[in-house]
Formats: structure tokens, sequence, C-alpha cells
């Protein structure tokens, strides 16, 4: 891919595998997909030829590629999986086929780390098979969550049990009826110092008193069947063991889910990006205005060249995070992966909107584009606002 960064042996044969099998499987259901999820009556079902392409990849050896923990998944590298996962972005819903997509990776990350052996043996085991889907409550309507120290839903004991009252929303993926599990963050000592508040808990999503309240679109687009709904909590009982950790360990546990969650994305909006582009080619190579094809207009050549420039710099920032992370952990790579999530939802906002400019009217409504820019633009908010990694890179260089 490019020379500064070496990939292992497995990784290569592997990019190849996944290359064909997107080529062969992928790119050829787009359309199928796209039609089940447009027509009103399957809404929030998943379009059966996913899961027949899971259990293709399944066989294929192209499964669980992202967690580098050789018990339970792959055991790749970051590094390695990077241009795995570029490559599943290019198209929006292919990493679930590889059973590589959020926030199920994030989550079963956690689990392989943090869990207990009966927790890992009721979720994880059902997640890392693609059995099941989950979803992580954190955000709340209520208080600002880009700061999570004001998550205010409230998770108190009673005798053998945690109850929990409130409200989240933004949570991908709750809405899918094969979402069976949610870790929810909560408070569950007001009194203790702000960064010992918390804790996460594991709520399956048939546990009485919680409720879906409704969906949310951003821009129009629901994403369903793993979009974003609004949840109620009132009420809600689980037994003490779906504790994760211990009381007071929810923000470290938050800050450890979001590393390499965060960078995944950022590996797939390069994927995202790099098809935009490839698309404003093939148009600025068959469209003639002006008696010249758009290829050989300044402006249009501007355009290429620089989303060229911005997917390279965006790629290789994304690829240093990825060893860094490798070379170190979370708290080390920090820096790296906050400068990755401040570029790459950037870039890729600006080199979709290129592509969606260089087709014209069309490209307002075209399958890929509109959507694509849909979810780049949402990356500037999930996993926290850039404003957000911004400050915390600001802090981090003054310190220094
Ligand atoms: C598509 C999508 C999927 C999501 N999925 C999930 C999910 O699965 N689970 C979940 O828990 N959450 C999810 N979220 C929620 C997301 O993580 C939050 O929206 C985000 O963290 C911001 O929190 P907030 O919306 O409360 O904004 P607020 O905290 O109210 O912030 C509002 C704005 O204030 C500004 N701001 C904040 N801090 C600073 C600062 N220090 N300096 C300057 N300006 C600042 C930013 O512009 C920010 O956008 C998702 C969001 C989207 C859009």
């Amino acid at each position: 891919m490019n020379s500064l960064f070496s990939f292992s042996p497995r990784a290569l044969e592997l990019q190849q595998q996944l290359a064909t099998f997107m080529s062969a499987h992928v790119y050829p259901a787009e359309k199928e997909v796209a039609a089940w999820d447009a027509d009103p009556a399957k809404r929030w079902t998943s379009a059966p030829v996913i899961d027949a392409l899971k259990s293709e990849a399944k066989k294929a050896g192209l499964w669980n590629l992202f967690l580098p923990d050789k018990t339970h998944g792959a055991g790749l590298s970051n590094l390695d999986y990077a241009p795995l996962a570029e490559q599943m972005g290019r198209v929006l819903w292919a990493s679930e086929v590889f059973n590589c997509n959020a926030p199920d990776t994030g989550n079963m990350e956690l689990l392989a780390h943090f869990a207990s052996d009966e927790q890992k043996s009721k979720w994880l085991t059902p997640l890392l098979n693609g059995d099941i889907r989950s979803a992580f409550a954190m955000t709340e309507p209520d208080v600002a969550s880009s700061d999570a120290t004001n998550i205010a839903l409230r998770i108190h004991r009673d005798g053998d049990d945690y109850v929990l009252n409130g409200r989240k929303w933004w949570i991908t993926g709750a809405g899918d009826p094969r979402c069976k599990i949610l870790i929810v963050m909560g408070v569950t000592n007001p009194e203790a110092d702000k960064h010992s508040q918390h804790s996460m808990i594991l709520v399956p999503m048939d546990t009485h008193g919680l409720k879906v309240a409704h969906a949310l679109e951003a821009f129009g687009f629901d994403d369903a069947p793993s979009g974003h709904v609004e949840l109620n909590f009132q009420n809600v009982r689980v037994p003490k063991e779906n504790l994760i950790q211990t009381e007071g360990s929810g923000f470290a546990l938050a800050q450890a889910r979001l590393g390499p969650g965060r960078i995944h994305h950022c590996m797939r909006l390069i994927g995202l990006a790099q098809r935009a582009l490839e698309m404003m080619i093939h148009r600025a190579q068959t469209r003639v205005a002006f008696g010249k094809p758009l290829g050989a207009q300044g402006m249009a050549q501007e355009a290429i060249a620089l989303s060229c420039c911005e997917i390279e710099q965006a790629r290789l920032l994304t690829l240093n995070a990825a060893a860094a992370l490798d070379q170190g952990n979370n708290k080390t790579a920090k820096d790296e992966i906050g400068m990755i999530k401040i570029v790459a939802p950037r870039m890729a906002c600006n080199v979709i909107d290129r592509a969606i400019q260089m087709h014209g009217a069309g490209g307002l409504q075209d399958p890929f584009l509109a959507h694509a820019f849909v979810g780049a633009r949402c990356l500037r908010l999930a996993d926290g606002p850039d404003e957000v990694h911004i400050a915390a890179l600001a802090r981090s260089m003054l310190k220094a």
C-alpha cells in the first residue's frame, strides 16, 4: 500500500483474500441490500444476503480480524488490521460481514479484556460467533455527553441487584432485533471524585423496564436496522454479577474502549473517501461540459489532486496511530489517536463533498455518495466531537 509501513506476510495474504471476497460477494450484493433497506415492509430487519455473506466470510477465515487478542480474535496487530478495515469501509455495511462492525467490535474488545469468565461465556462468545449484536449506551439527551463525567443515568445497588433509571440516546445498534445486550455507563457513587463515580454494567435488551423509545435520524437516514435509538430505563433491575469490573471503574473502561474503536472508524473512513475519489475520477473522465471532459477543467483537476493528497495524509496518520497503539497502549498512543480522529472525518467530508459536487445534482441522491457523506459527518460527533479531541491534543502539546 505504501512504503513507510510494512505488513506481516499473513496480513498481506489477508489483504488479497479480502479484496477477492469484496469483489466476488460484497460489491455485487450492494443493490440487493439497498433495495431491502428501502422497502418500508422490511424496516429494522437485516437483509438475508448479509447473513449468507457472514457464513461465507467465516468459512474463509475472514472473521474477527479486528481483535489483536489471539485467544478470541484473529491476532493481527492494529497496523496489520488497518488496510483490511480500509477495504471494508468502502461499503457502509461490509464490516458486519466480517464481524468487524461498530459498536460490536469495541464491546467485544472491552469484554475480552475486562469481563468476568461468566460474562464472557454468556455474551462475548455469541458476539464473537456473530450470533447476536450489542450496543454501547453512554450518551444522554439531558447532559453534555462529550464530557463523560456528566453522565447521569443512576445505577443503585439494591440487595443482590443493581437498579437503573435514566435516559440514553444515539445508541447505535440498540434498535436491531438481533441486539441482545447493552453495555451501559451510569453513576454508582455520586459522592466519589468525578472520575470514580461511574460504572459499566451489562443489561440484556429484554430486561423489564428497558424500552426503545424511538429511532433517531441523521439528515433523514435512520440507518435501520443498525441505526441509533433513544432508550428509557425505568427501574431496570439486573443481578450484581452484571457489573463489569468494580464500582467506579466506568470512566477508565470508557477510555480503554474508545482507543482502538476510534481508529477503526478512521480506517474505514479512508476506504469510504477512496471510493468517493474513484467515483470522482470516473465522472471527470466521462462527463463533458463546455466542450471538454470535466477532467480537463482546472477546478476538477484540483478537486481530484487535493482529495488524493488528503486521503494519503489521513491514511499515513491512521497507520501511524495503529503502529503507536501496537508499540504502546491507549495512553501512550493518545496523541496519535486524537490526531487521526480530528483529521479523518473532516477529510472524508471534504472528499465526499467534492465527489458530490462533481456529480452535479445527481450526486445529492447518489445511493453511495449521499449516505457516505452523512456517515462521515456523523463521525465528527460519534466517539466524541472534534473539539474535545482538539482540546485534548492541544493540552498534551502544551504540557509537553
Ligand atoms: C451517528 C452517531 C452514532 C452515535 N452512537 C453512539 C453510541 O452508540 N453510544 C453512545 O453512547 N453515543 C453515541 N453517539 C453520541 C456521541 O458520542 C455524542 O453525540 C458526542 O459524544 C457528543 O455528545 P453530545 O451530543 O451530548 O454533545 P455535547 O456534549 O452537548 O456537545 C455539543 C457540542 O459542544 C461542542 N463542544 C463540546 N466540548 C467542547 C470543548 N471542550 N471545546 C469546544 N467545544 C466543545 C462540540 O461542538 C459539541 O459537538 C453517537 C452519535 C452519532 C452522531
